[in-house]
C-alpha cells in the first residue's frame, strides 16, 4: 500500500474528492496545486492509511523509505538541503483528518533548523534576526506538540529577554538576544526530556509526524470528534510542506480569508492579515491583526492576485472557501483553502443567492443540502428583546445570538457551573483546544484577544454559540477581570451580543430571532420536493402553541395531549373531584364540567388549524398524576395536619398508587377503567368540530386513541365515538377519522388485525422505544445511558435518535401490515423523533405520511424531511 503522495500526484480522480486518504487539508493541497496550478509551496501527504496502521500496530514498515524518497525529491525541487549548514531547507508539518477539527491537532513550522543550519539560515537571508527567531520559534512549537512541554515556560522566557531589551514586542528583540534565546530553550528542553534538543531534521520529522498520528488519540481530539459525531476509526494524514516565510521582512505577511463573510454570507473582502508575522500569529490571536481589505495598500498586487484566487476558488468549489496565505518578499503563496465554515444565516443566504449565480449554478435541491439543522437552530436563536443596552465594552461579533449568563474565568469552573444549571459565560483572555469542554458548558463566550478567526470564533461559530472575541478592554487581574474601573467577578451576571459584540452588565431580556428573509424561500423548496411524500405537523395542546406551530409551517397538528388541558390550574379541581366522587351522579357533574372546558380548548385549536387535520388522543398518563404527591400526604399524616380534603385525596391516591405506572393503567386501559371519561372528552371534541363547521369552518379531526394492544381493545374504544357521533346527530358531512398510536410492540406486530378498526396510525415511539428496549426512561437516561454510550452498547441514544435496528423494524412491519389491510391507511409519527434529522431519513425511507413535533422544530423537520428525500433521489 502507498503511503506517501506529493502534492501533484497524478490521482485517479480530482484530489478534493480524497479527503478520506489524504485528510481535507492534504485533498486541498493537492487540488490547488495540480488542477488550479495555483502557488503551493511544495510537499507532499502521507496518507490517513498511515495513521491507521500506525495507531493499530506502530511505525509502519517502508514509510521511512516512502517519506525518504518524498523528501528527497522535495529536496531536489526546492534546491535545498534539509539540515545543509550553508542553504538549509525548512518545512512545515501539518496534521489534517477528512473532517476538518479546528486547532485540535497541532502543526509544527520551521522544521529542519539546528545548529548548524541556523547559521546557514541567517547567512543565506543576511538576516541573523530573522534565522535565531525561526530556531526560538521551531524549538518551542516543537517542545510544546511534540514533546509535551508547557508553552508557558517559554512564554516567560521570551518576556524576560523583552524585558532585559527594553522593548514590547516580540519583533523588535535584537538578534543577540535571540541567539542567547535560543540557548534558553534548548536548557530548558534538556531540563524537561533530559535529551537534548534533537538536531537531525530526519528525527525531528519522525518526532513530529509521530506526534501528528498520536494527537488523533488525544483527550481533546476525542472529545471534538464526540461533539461532531465524527468516527473514531478515521485518523489524520500528515502534510510535509517546504516553508514560507512571512516573517522575512516588512515586505513580508500572512493572513485568512473568506471568499464572502462567513457572518452574513454578503460578497466582500473578509479576513484578517499581519505584515511580518508568520500563519500561527494571526490564528493565535496574539497580535491585533489588519482587515484583509488593507492589503490593498501595502501590496496592491499580492492583493489583486489574490482577489483574482478568491473568484476562482469559488468557481471551482462552487462555494464558499476560506484560505491560509503568505507573502513572502512580495511573492504570494497559498498554503490552505477548504470549503469554509459560515453561521448559519450565512449558510442560507449564500446557498439561495449561488442558484442564481450563472457561475455557480446551484440546483435548488444542492442549496437545500447546504443548510444543515445546526445551521437552522442558530437562526431561530434568541437575540435581546430591547434595544435600550448599556453598552460595557464592545469587542468583535464572531458568532451570532445573543446569550446571558454568569462569567466563569476557567473551562472547569465553567463547566462545574452548567452542572449545577447555572447559565454560563465563559470569559478568557483567550481559548485554546483545552477549553473546548468550558466552551460547550458555556451559553457563549467572551475573549479579551484574538480576531474573527481565532480559536475561540471559529469554534463557537461552528458550534452556533453566540461569542464575542477581542474585546481588549477587559483586562485579567488576579482573580476577576476589569473593564475600565468596572470589576467582573466570578458569578457576576453579563449578556453579550454575538452579532454586534456588545458586553453589558446584568441580565437583559432574550426573545425569539427574526429569521432572514431567505428562509421562506428555501423551506417553500423544501416543501415543494416534499408535497405528495411526507409532511410536517406539530405537537401542539393549546390554541397559542398551535398558533406557534401554523406560523412555522405545520401543516396539521399530530399530537394534542388532552392530559395537558387537564393539568391547567383552574381543572385540576374538578378532575381531582371527578376522581373522588362517592356518587355516580356526583362523577358526571365533575365531567360535565370538564367537557364544558375541554369544548372551548378543543374549538381554540381546530380555529387555528382551519382546513388541517388534527390529531387529539384522549386521556393517557396514569390517573395518580392528577392526584397529589403521597409522600406528602403521609407525612402531613404523620403529623396529623390531614385536612377533609387531603384525607380523601390521600385514599384516592393510595387506590391509584401503582408499582409500575408506565405498564399500568393508563392510556386506552384507563378508558375501559373509566369509560365516561373518554366518551365526554369524545363528545366535547366532536361538539367543538361542529360548531366550527357551522361558523364556517372546515374542521378534520382524528380521534387517537393511546396504547393500544389489540383489534378488540381498539373496537371497544370506537364505539365511545360511535356512540357519541350517534349521540350528537353529527351531521355525515363532518370529517372524523378513527385511529391509534402504535406504542406497544405488540399492536406493530398486529397491525393488520389493528387496520380493520384503526383508519390511521400514529408511531408513538417514544413509549415505543420504551417497551422495545424495557427501558424506562426516566430511570436509565440519567445513569445508565452515559455510560452504555461510553462503553459502545448503543450506538446512540435511542430516546434522541430512533434505534434503526428495533424500533425502526417494528415501525416498518406495522406499516407494511397496516397498509396490506387497508392501504390508504394513513401513518405518521408524533414521538420525539419526529423531530430529529437522523430519525426523520429512516421514517422517509419507509414512506410515512407526516411526522409531528414541537413547534419551534418545524421548519428543522421541514428541512430534514426533504434533504432525505432528496438524497434518494427526489427532485423538484
Ligand atoms: P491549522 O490546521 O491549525 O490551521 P496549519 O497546518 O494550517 O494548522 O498551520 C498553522 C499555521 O501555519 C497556518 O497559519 C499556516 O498558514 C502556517 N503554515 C503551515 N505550513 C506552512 C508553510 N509551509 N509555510 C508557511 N506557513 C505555514
Ligand atoms: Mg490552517
Ligand atoms: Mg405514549
Amino acid at each position: 500500500m502507498q503511503f506517501v503522495f506529493s502534492f501533484d500526484y497524478p490521482h485517479e480522480v480530482a484530489p478534493m474528492n480524497l479527503k478520506h486518504l489524504l485528510g481535507g487539508k492534504g485533498a486541498n493541497l493537492a487540488e490547488m496545486t495540480s488542477v488550479l496550478k495555483l502557488p503551493v509551496p511544495h510537499g507532499f501527504t502521507i496518507s490517513t492509511d498511515a495513521c491507521r496502521a500506525y495507531i493499530d500496530d506502530g511505525w509502519p514498515s517502508g514509510l521511512t523509505i516512502e517519506i525518504d524518497r518524498a523528501l528527497a525529491e522535495l529536496e531536489e525541487l526546492m534546491g535545498k538541503h534539509l539540515g545543509d549548514p550553508g542553504d538549509p531547507l525548512l518545512v512545515s508539518v501539518r496534521s489534517g483528518a477528512q473532517f476538518s477539527m479546528p486547532g485540535m491537532m497541532d502543526t509544527v513550522l520551521n522544521l529542519g533548523l539546528n545548529d548548524v543550519s541556523v547559521e546557514g539560515l541567517a547567512a543565506q537571508t543576511n538576516d541573523p534576526r530573522f534565522a535565531y527567531d525561526s530556531y526560538r520559534r521551531f524549538i518551542a512549537m516543537y517542545a510544546r506538540i511534540v514533546q509535551g512541554i508547557e508553552s508557558s515556560e517559554f512564554d516567560r522566557l521570551l518576556d524576560a529577554a523583552k524585558e532585559l531589551s527594553g522593548v514590547n514586542s516580540d519583533g523588535e528583540i535584537p538578534a543577540e538576544l535571540l541567539r542567547y534565546l535560543v540557548g534558553a530553550y534548548k536548557e530548558l528542553v534538556a531540563q524537561e526530556t533530559g535529551h537534548p534538543f534533537p538536531q537531525d531534521p530526519k528525527v525531528q520529522i519522525r518526532g513530529a509526524i509521530e506526534a501528528v498520528f498520536g494527537s488523533w488519540n488525544g483527550p481533546r481530539a476525542i472529545a471534538y470528534r464526540e461533539r461532531e459525531g465524527i468516527d473514531h476509526r478515521l485518523g489524520t494524514a500528515v502534510n510535509v510542506q517546504a516553508m514560507v516565510f512571512g516573517n522575512r521582512d516588512d515586505n513580508s505577511g500572512t493572513g485568512v480569508g473568506f471568499t464572502r463573510d462567513p457572518a452574513t454570507g454578503e460578497q466582500g473582502v473578509y479576513g484578517d492579515f499581519l505584515v511580518n508575522a508568520q500563519g500561527e500569529d494571526v490564528v493565535a490571536g496574539v497580535r491585533i491583526t489588519e482587515p484583509l481589505a488593507e492589503l490593498e495598500t501595502h501590496f496592491p498586487e499580492v492583493f489583486h492576485q489574490l482577489m483574482d484566487i478568491f473568484e476562482r476558488l469559488e468557481l471551482h468549489y462552487r462555494d464558499m472557501c476560506d484560505v491560509e496565505f503568505t507573502v513572502e518578499q512580495g511573492k504570494l503563496w497559498m498554503l490552505q483553502t477548504r470549503v469554509g465554515k459560515r453561521t448559519g444565516i450565512a449558510a442560507l443566504r449564500m446557498a439561495v443567492a449561488m442558484t442564481s449565480d450563472p457561475g455557480i449554478k446551484l440546483s435548488r435541491e444542492e442549496a437545500l443540502l447546504r443548510i444543515s439543522p445546526d445551521h437552522l437552530d442558530q437562526m431561530l436563536h434568541p437575540q435581546f428583546a430591547t434595544t435600550k443596552i448599556e453598552v460595557l465594552t464592545t469587542g468583535l461579533g464572531a458568532s451570532p445570538g445573543a446569550a446571558v449568563g454568569k462569567v466563569y474565568f476557567t473551562s472547569n469552573d465553567a463547566v462545574r457551573a452548567h452542572e449545577q444549571g447555572e447559565e454560563v459565560i465563559l470569559v478568557r483572555k483567550e481559548t485554546s483546544p483545552d477549553d473546548v469542554h468550558g466552551m460547550l458548558a458555556s451559553n457563549g463566550i467572551l475573549t479579551s484577544r484574538g480576531g474573527l478567526v481565532s480559536h475561540a470564533a471559529v469554534v463557537a461559530r461552528g458550534w452556533g454559540k453566540p461569542a464575542v472575541v477581542g474585546a481588549d478592554e477587559l483586562v485579567f487581574e488576579n482573580g476577576f477581570a476589569k473593564i475600565g474601573d468596572v470589576e467582573l467577578h466570578e458569578g457576576d451576571e453579563i449578556s453579550i451580543d454575538g452579532s454586534t459584540g456588545t458586553v453589558t452588565l446584568g441580565r437583559l431580556p432574550l426573545e425569539a430571532a427574526e429569521p432572514p428573509q431567505e428562509l421562506e424561500l428555501l423551506l417553500q423548496w423544501a416543501d415543494e420536493i416534499s408535497s405528495g411524500h411526507m409532511s410536517v405537523r406539530a405537537n401542539a395542546d393549546s390554541g397559542p402553541d398551535a398558533e406557534v406551530a401554523r406560523r412555522f409551517g405545520a401543516k396539521g397538528i399530530g399530537l394534542c395531549r388532552t392530559e395537558h388541558m387537564f393539568l391547567a390550574e383552574d381543572r385540576l379541581p374538578i378532575v381531582r373531584r371527578m376522581i373522588l366522587a362517592d356518587s355516580p351522579a356526583d362523577e358526571e357533574q365533575a365531567l360535565e364540567e370538564l367537557r364544558l372546558a375541554q369544548r372551548e380548548d378543543f374549538l381554540a385549536i381546530l380555529r387555528v388549524m382551519d382546513g388541517l387535520p388534527v390529531t387529539i388522543r384522549l386521556l393517557d398518563p396514569p390517573l395518580h398524576e392528577f392526584l397529589p404527591d403521597i409522600e406528602a400526604l403521609l407525612i402531613k399524616e404523620s403529623n396529623q395536619t390531614l385536612s377533609e380534603e387531603d384525607e380523601k385525596l390521600l385514599e384516592a391516591a393510595k387506590t391509584w398508587r401503582e408499582f409500575n405506572p408506565m405498564l399500568g393503567v393508563r392510556g386506552v386501559r384507563l378508558g375501559v377503567l373509566k369509560p365516561g371519561l373518554y366518551t365526554m372528552q369524545v363528545r366535547a371534541l366532536l361538539e367543538a368540530a361542529m360548531d366550527l363547521k357551522r361558523s364556517g369552518g372546515e374542521p378534520h379531526v382524528e380521534v387517537m386513541i393511546p396504547l393500544t394492544i389489540s383489534k378488540a381493545e381498539l373496537a371497544y374504544a370506537h364505539a365511545w365515538v360511535e356512540e357519541a357521533l350517534a349521540e350528537l346527530g353529527a351531521d355525515d358531512g363532518l370529517d372524523v377519522l378513527f385511529g391509534t398510536m402504535i406504542e406497544t410492540p405488540r399492536a406493530a406486530l398486529l397491525a393488520m388485525e389493528i387496520a380493520e378498526i384503526a383508519e390511521f396510525f400514529s408511531f408513538g415511539t417514544n413509549d415505543l422505544t420504551q417497551l422495545t428496549y424495557g427501558f424506562s426512561r426516566d430511570d436509565v437516561e440519567g445513569k445508565l445511558m452515559p455510560i452504555y454510550l461510553a462503553q459502545g452498547l448503543l450506538p446512540s441514544n435511542p430516546f434522541k435518535v430512533v434505534d434503526a435496528e428495533g424500533v425502526i423494524e417494528l415501525v416498518n412491519i406495522a406499516a407494511k401490515r397496516g397498509r396490506s389491510t387497508r392501504p390508504t391507511i394513513k401513518l405518521g409519527v408524533c414521538g420525539e423523533h419526529g423531530g430529529d434529522p437522523e430519525s426523520i431519513a429512516s421514517f422517509v425511507k419507509i414512506g410515512l405520511d407526516y411526522v409531528s413535533c414541537s413547534p419551534y422544530r418545524v421548519p428543522i423537520a421541514r428541512l430534514a424531511v426533504a434533504q432525505s428525500l432528496v438524497r434518494e433521489g427526489a427532485s423538484l
